[in-house]
């Protein structure tokens, strides 16, 4: 089986450009089962020569049900239970904001490898936030643009050591 990889952040960071950049068309059939589930989407996705499972942590703001904040967590807590490996995206203009630091709680007591992704860091605009997120304690952060593909051969080296 492939590896699962969970793209995971507050909304509005990038996750789903990114999950579009490495599923390309090859989209698979969303899990609609009801609950924590919801929303999530999944696919084949490719980067350079690895193959792997990702899974996009969608919709959040759109669930029916419970706070907006019980529901980021548990389908947070439900993408990274069956992931092998997490991609954890901050937005580098926007600096690390607490729904950062409570997503990052989340994914620090998951026990699970995490690449950090500072993203929308096209050009230099995104060193200083870049900087900022090393404080998430997610490790060292790696400078990205999901709209621009630019970062991706440091997310390929971070993914293929990794698998
Ligand atoms: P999600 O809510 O985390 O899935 O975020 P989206 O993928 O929907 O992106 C949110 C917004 O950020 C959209 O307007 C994207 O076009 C924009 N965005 C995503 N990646 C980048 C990037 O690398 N650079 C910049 N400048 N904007 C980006
Ligand atoms: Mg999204």
């Amino acid at each position: 089986p492939l590896p699962v990889v969970a793209v995971v952040g507050r909304p509005n960071v990038g996750k789903s450009t990114l999950f579009n950049r490495l599923v390309g068309k090859r989209l698979a059939l969303v899990d609609d089962r009801p609950g924590v589930t919801r929303d999530r989407r999944e696919g084949e996705g490719r980067l350079g020569d690895l193959t792997f499972r990702i899974v996009d942590t969608a919709g959040l703001e759109n669930a029916a049900e419970g706070s907006l904040e019980a529901r980021m967590r548990a389908q947070t807590e439900a993408a990274i239970a069956e992931a092998d490996i997490i991609l954890f995206m901050v937005d580098a203009r926007a600096g690390v904001t607490a729904d950062d630091e409570r997503f990052a709680d989340v994914v620090r007591r998951a026990m699970r490898p995490v690449i950090l992704l500072a993203n929308k860091a096209e050009g230099r605009a995104g060193v200083d936030g870049a900087y900022d997120s090393y404080r998430l304690g997610l490790g060292d952060p790696l400078p990205v643009s999901a709209e621009h593909a630019e970062g991706l051969g440091d997310l390929y080296d971070a993914l293929a050591a990794l698998m």
